[in-house]
């Protein structure tokens, strides 16, 4: 009980005060919880504030550009400025630094609070092989070689690995087991063989199918009318009914759009696997690249390297004039700063946006209709001192998860340490995606959730693993809300107008953020800073 004191977050107190402990029996009352809303707080404050008058600026400054928002978006817009000699560039950074690449730290561990890994890049995806060179992690020709990166980035062995509980057995991958020969093991290679058949394909413009950067996906009106039903309907049609493959489909769809195969729309669900080239089950070779801190390292080498001057300080107004634009940004306490540059970058999500920038509706975005749905995200982060008994002594590996759940397992950020022991600490996050709720009432639930709630739903997948053995290691956990974490892509989010028109936009304001792809990893995000940044070029 006095680990409570001990350990004393202030953050988990005034949140455990009024708790019902749901599940009491199952997670101790002295384990200290740190909850984190990316700055949440402040964001609704502008949100509430956004229609009253401006207030007076303290202090004002000139700049060429300004670039808004200090995710992986705006960092390489930073970046490639950089690169092509700008100096007189400034970076808003929001009040989360890198955004959904932001990372803690526990002990000498280091972990993600958000995304935690990088595919190799796809041959379309110049702008990431650009930067993996430059950082020094593409280091061969060969993009789907393990051998041209550097070894410290490859995702280590075992990378995977699938809970059944019912058998209480790990399956060495993520696709569930099925007898050869079984209904299900033939759906299986034949969703496989059809995925496989798509990767490169091109249709009838000459573009491939389905590529990474979406923006260079083919128009075929063929393959897009994918686009107006939902992975699930297109399953169904298709025949694909097996238990375990339609599990293994809707965990990847929730895994990296939000949603699951019931909302995402069928041409996402393809892109999903036919986009990424790379990926061999065949060999069984990973083609994954990741940090203990997920994909922060790459965050702050983006950051470095662009030299740009940035500032913990989120924009709440942006005005185009017949000069250029003016920018009213503020800092945590509230003082304002009157900044004015020849051009803006917007490289923040744009349900801020919408708040931030009345003229948007001018660029062709209609604010009532044209914002995906964004999926709200748990990622909580187990302090470990030391690790859980595995069933079966198999071991820990990187991605590990738990079939038939709603969650989205865990990683183990010390995975990639290269030592000769195993390291006394670890941690291990946990993903959860509210793929089965309406984001609006998911976001409600969470503002009122108690911690032991907001544990129960996020560290249920290392719960399940471990039951109670999970405890005598535990020093406590990290949850971070993540309220507007992702553009979902639902049926349709193709032929969004708005998303379009900002693509496009190259004019004294453009727009950079992953939200523009209509779902979010680091190569949408990144190539939208890039384009932003190139028009300026
Ligand atoms: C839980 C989770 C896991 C993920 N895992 C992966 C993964 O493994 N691999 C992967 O490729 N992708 C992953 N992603 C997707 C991830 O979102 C992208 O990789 C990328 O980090 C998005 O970058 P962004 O710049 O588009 O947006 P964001 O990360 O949303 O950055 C937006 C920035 O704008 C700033 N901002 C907000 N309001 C203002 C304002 N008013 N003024 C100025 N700045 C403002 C914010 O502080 C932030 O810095 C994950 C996402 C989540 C939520």
């Amino acid at each position: 009980m006095n680990r409570r004191h001990f350990l004393g977050f202030a953050a988990a107190s005034s949140l455990m005060a009024g708790c019902r402990w749901p599940s009491w029996s199952v997670i101790p009352p002295w384990l200290p919880v740190k909850v984190l809303d990316g700055g949440m707080k402040q964001g609704h404050h502008f949100a509430r504030d956004a229609g009253n008058a401006l207030p007076t600026p303290s202090s004002e400054r000139c700049v060429d550009t300004i670039i808004l928002g200090g995710g992986v978006a705006g960092l390489t817009a930073g970046w490639r400025l950089a690169q092509a000699g700008f100096k007189d560039f400034l970076l808003l950074q929001g009040f989360e630094q890198y955004g959904n690449a932001s990372s803690g730290k526990w002990q000498d561990v280091s972990y993600p609070r958000g995304a935690h890994y990088l595919p190799f890049p796809t041959p379309e995806s110049t702008h990431v092989q650009e930067m993996l060179r430059a950082f020094g992690i593409l280091q061969g020709q060969n993009l789907g070689d393990v051998n041209s990166y550097d070894e410290r980035c490859v995702v280590h062995a075992p990378d995977e690995r699938l809970w059944l509980g019912g058998k209480q057995y790990w399956h060495d991958t993520v696709m569930p087991p099925a007898k050869k020969g079984s209904e299900d093991s033939i759906q299986q290679q034949r969703f496989l063989a059809l995925v496989n058949s798509l990767k490169g394909k091109c249709g009838s413009d000459g573009k491939i199918l389905f590529a990474i950067p979406i923006a260079l996906s083919s128009q075929d009106a063929e393959w897009r009318k994918l686009d107006t039903m939902t992975f699930d309907q297109w399953l169904n049609r298709e025949g694909y009914i097996s238990e375990g493959l339609r599990w293994f489909l809707d965990y990847s769809c929730r895994d990296d759009y939000g949603f699951g195969s019931d909302k995402v729309s069928a041409w996402a669900g393809i892109h999903y696997f036919a986009s990424r080239v790379h990926d061999s089950e065949k060999d069984h070779q990973t083609s994954l690249l990741t940090w203990g801190a997920g994909l922060n390292p790459l965050a702050e080498q983006l950051s470095q390297a662009s030299l740009a001057q940035q500032l913990p300080q989120a924009a709440i107004r942006l005005v185009e004039t017949s000069h250029g634009v003016e920018v009213w940004s503020t800092d945590m306490q509230g003082k304002v700063t009157l900044i004015r540059a020849k051009r803006a970058i917007c490289a923040m999500p744009l349900h801020v946006l919408k708040h931030v920038f009345p003229q948007l509706k001018d660029y062709g975005f209609d604010v009532t209709q044209d914002i995906l749905p964004h999926v709200p995200w748990l990622v909580s982060n187990v302090w470990l001192n030391g690790f859980p008994r595995e069933v079966g002594d198999v071991p820990l590996s990187w991605e590990n998860l738990v079939y038939g759940s709603k969650s989205l397992g865990y990683v183990t950020a010390p995975q990639q340490l290269i030592r000769v022991a195993r390291p006394s600490h670890s941690v291990f996050t946990a993903y959860h995606s509210f793929a089965d709720q309406a984001p609006e009432s998911a976001r409600a639930w969470m503002q009122k959730a108690s911690v032991h709630e907001l544990l129960d739903v996020g560290i249920q997948d290392v719960i399940k693993v471990y039951g109670t053995d999970l405890w005598p290691c535990v020093a406590g956990v990290e949850i971070m809300m993540r309220g507007h974490a992702m553009s979902a892509p639902v049926k349709g989010y193709l032929s969004q107008k708005g998303l379009l028109a900002l693509r496009d936009a190259d004019q004294k304001v453009t727009f950079a953020h992953s939200d523009l792809s209509g779902y979010s990893i680091f190569e949408e995000a990144s190539w939208w800073g890039w384009q932003a940044a190139g028009r300026i070029i």
